[in-house]
């Protein structure tokens, strides 16, 4: 029998690790959490031979997943890959908005929450749990603000791996209940997700599980680089003006300015970037204070609070990382108050009938804002980011009753 998953038998590329802020080399194919500094590794590949490997014909015979660009990912045996079906996600186009806003050009969502758990953690946690596997780690344990949590769990079931979660306690509670339910150990926390992460770093002597923080390990930005990828082929191998990416560890961000410069080594895209935005919510903007303040490291932000939850990390590792790729694509950080992503979620789910999550609505909320103050102009070609499905979040009520004895007030139907 075929394949059901499509993933295509190739060679892979990875030649070594490096450090993201010092450059110094780092084995692969060995268990790695952060360089020497304490900042993120990045996986570096033999882009000369992914050049003659990867090209457009072979990709034209390829499933439509993520693991078409398997020769740009690092998992070098596909046994070890616990996929469930990371589809390419829909680019769909936001027409009516357009025209509200005065536009000559696209405005794009790329709908990642159409992945396996519903948000695009599934990349990233695809990837880190197949490299674990690779590298025959049994016990992993994360942070999370919920749907990396849920990510985890699923890919670590796949790979018959034991997961550890902690998350803050008012997290969603349909987060942790997806959690539980699919097979991992989960514990709500008093405190923010990176008081929850100093719990996964003092676990690590007594419990022996392995650290898959956001960007403390090498891989999860791998799987997040594909949204990059796919962008680009999806538009004909061209970018956007503007990508807007709801920003929280920033492992998106990150890896879609990776897969940028990767593409361009092996010849695919040109020397054209997209002005990359990073989005954060106004109860929670450590990016955006430090990009006014021309710093390149971040503080924590105190009393973090917003209803995007994805978003609300109050201090994130790879801080110069994203910050870095802000500056060099010329783009800007910004941010949104919770009325206006609940607007902005509310106006497109009534107008295109696409429903976002709150961290997806504030895309739209800072373009908005950015062309109001005229960071981004009508003429533009912009990608949102929906990072996960609406319905995994709490809507607002509907409360039209009918009785169904009585006589049906028509009028008051057609009036409603
Ligand atoms: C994790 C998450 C984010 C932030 O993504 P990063 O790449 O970690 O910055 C945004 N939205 C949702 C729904 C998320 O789950």
């Amino acid at each position: 029998m075929i394949d059901p998953h499509g993933i295509p038998e190739t060679e892979t590329f990875v030649t070594h690790l490096e450090c993201g802020y010092e450059g110094d080399r780092y084995e692969a194919d060995t268990i790695q959490n952060l360089s020497k500094a304490g900042k993120p590794l990045l996986v570096r590949y033999d882009l000369e031979g992914v050049k003659k490997a990867l090209t457009k014909d072979v990709l034209a015979s390829r499933a439509a997943t993520m693991w078409r660009y398997r020769e740009l990912l690092p998992v070098r045996r596909k046994e070890n890959i616990t996929t469930l079906g990371e589809i390419m996600t829909p680019l769909v186009r936001l027409p009516a908005v357009e025209k509200s806003n005065g536009a000559s050009a696209p405005i794009i969502v790329k709908d990642e929450g159409r992945l396996p758990t519903g948000s695009f953690k599934a990349r990233g946690l695809v990837m880190a749990v197949s490299m674990a596997k690779e590298l025959g780690i049994k016990r992993v344990a994360m942070p999370t603000n919920g749907n990396a949590g849920a990510a985890m769990a699923a890919y670590c079931r796949r790979g018959g791996m034991e997961a550890y979660i902690f998350c803050p306690e008012d997290t969603p509670d349909i987060n942790v209940r997806e959690i539980q339910l699919q097979g991992a150990k989960v514990w709500k926390v008093n405190g923010y997700i990176d008081d929850c992460g100093k719990i996964v770093g003092e676990g690590k002597g007594p419990m022996g599980w392995f650290d898959t923080s956001t960007l403390k390990e090498p891989y999860r930005i791998e799987g997040k680089k594909t949204m990059g990828l796919e962008l680009a082929e999806q538009l004909g191998w061209q970018v956007p003006d503007v990508i807007l990416y709801p920003t929280g560890g920033g492992t998106g961000l990150i890896g879609m300015w990776k897969a940028f410069n990767e593409l361009e080594a092996i010849g695919l895209i040109g020397s054209k970037r997209p002005r990359m935005v990073a989005v954060q919510a106004a109860g929670c903007a450590p990016m955006v204070r430090a990009f006014e303040a021309g710093e390149r490291h971040a503080t924590r932000w105190e009393n973090a609070k917003t209803i995007a939850y994805g978003v609300r990390v109050p201090q994130a590792i790879g801080d110069f990382l994203i910050l870095d790729a802000v500056r060099e694509s010329k783009g800007f950080a910004i941010a949104v108050e919770d009325e206006a992503i609940q607007s902005a979620q509310e106006e497109i789910a009534r107008d295109e009938g696409l429903l976002l999550c709150p961290e997806g609505a504030a895309t739209y909320a800072a373009y908005r804002k950015a062309r109001a103050d005229g960071r981004i102009r009508a003429d533009e070609s912009c990608v949102l980011f929906n990072c996960a499905t609406g319905l995994k979040y709490e809507m607002p009520a509907a409360t039209r009753m009918l009785d169904r004895h009585k006589p049906i007030d028509w009028a008051a139907i057609a009036a409603a």
